[in-house]
């Protein structure tokens, strides 16, 4: 019998600037904590992920369901998956219909004969499955929308894609739990980067960039999603895992090579193993995150400075 465990985080980004209070945001990461391990009472890997996430996409206070930042026209589209330790996965791209997308991911791993579904389709299924229907942009996510709409021209962000989504920050979540039995699993969820064009697709529904997860290791990755995609962030830890062993060396080595690569501000990992290693690391200014195992209090890193 395994201890399970949850992991937990709300966004790696600057974290400045956002109207919310940064208390609240370390409570709720604790309380999804919570939610996982309450699950892990009578459910699986795959029930605890898709039950943390849909508590935090239902909390409009991340870039995740209920609270997703806008596209450059106004519009929500959303992106998440899943992935577990016996080889299965799932996640939706650029969807608008569902409320929590982590739950259509779920649906397409566990009743269709694919991983990725996209766009309208995707909206379809949720719809004729009856999953609950997005309420529409979140009143913060509109007034920010605005408020960054007046100050960043369009042509800014297709020549400077990555310089102008770090400027614009990014609070996805994510999560990586392992059950009694030992099966660990990873998942994400995102309503992107502010202002993206319409259509974008990002790393958060895209196995080995966004999320991962094998028989020794779960990993969930955050940041700019360009940059995610090319190097297949998540995929690099567990195979550095595999070659290393040690946890943190892996994690931290991940975020180093990327940010030779890439440059600070765009990239954040948490990342639990067979062993029941813990690991958060971030190359940018903050990244609120939470984990504790069956029994234990949740406990709180990551949080921004001052
Ligand atoms: N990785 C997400 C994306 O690029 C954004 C985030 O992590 O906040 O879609």
């Amino acid at each position: 019998m395994a201890r399970p465990m949850v992991v937990v985080h709300g966004g790696a980004g600057a974290w400045r600037g956002l109207d919310v209070d940064i208390g609240v945001v370390a409570r709720v990461l604790r309380d999804a904590v919570s939610v996982g391990l309450d699950v892990a009472r009578s459910g699986d890997c795959i029930d605890m992920v898709v039950e943390v996430i849909a508590f935090l996409e239902d909390s409009g206070l991340f870039n995740a369901g209920v609270g997703s930042v806008l596209d450059y026209s106004g519009g929500v589209s959303m992106d998440a998956g899943l992935m577990d330790s016996s080889g299965r996965a799932g996640a939706v791209a650029a969807v608008t219909y569902p409320r929590n997308p982590i739950r259509l991911a779920r649906i397409v791993m566990e009743r269709t004969p694919h991983i990725i579904m996209a766009g309208v389709k995707a909206d379809e299924l949720a719809s004729r499955l009856g999953l609950e229907r997005h309420p529409g942009p979140h009143p913060r996510a509109l007034e920010r929308w605005r408020s960054l709409k007046s100050r960043v021209p369009e042509s800014a962000w297709i020549a400077k894609r990555v310089e102008a989504a770090r400027a614009l920050g990014y609070d996805t979540v994510g999560a990586v739990v392992v059950d009694s039995r030992g099966c660990l699993a990873a998942g994400s969820s995102t309503g992107g980067v502010a202002l993206k064009l319409p259509g974008r697709v990002g790393d958060s529904c895209i196995p080995g960039a966004g999320f991962y997860a094998n028989d020794r290791v779960a990993v969930s990755a955050t940041g700019i999603g360009e940059t995610i995609i090319m190097s297949m962030s998540s995929l690099r830890v567990a195979q550095f895992y595999e070659a290393i062993g040690v946890l943190r060396v892996a994690v931290e080595r991940v975020v180093e090579e990327h940010t030779r690569r890439w440059g600070p501000g765009t990239l954040g990992l948490i990342a639990l193993s067979h062993r029941g290693e813990v690991e958060a690391s971030y190359n940018t200014e903050a990244m609120p995150w939470a984990y504790a195992s069956l029994g234990e209090e949740p406990r709180v890193g990551g949080l921004p400075q001052g």
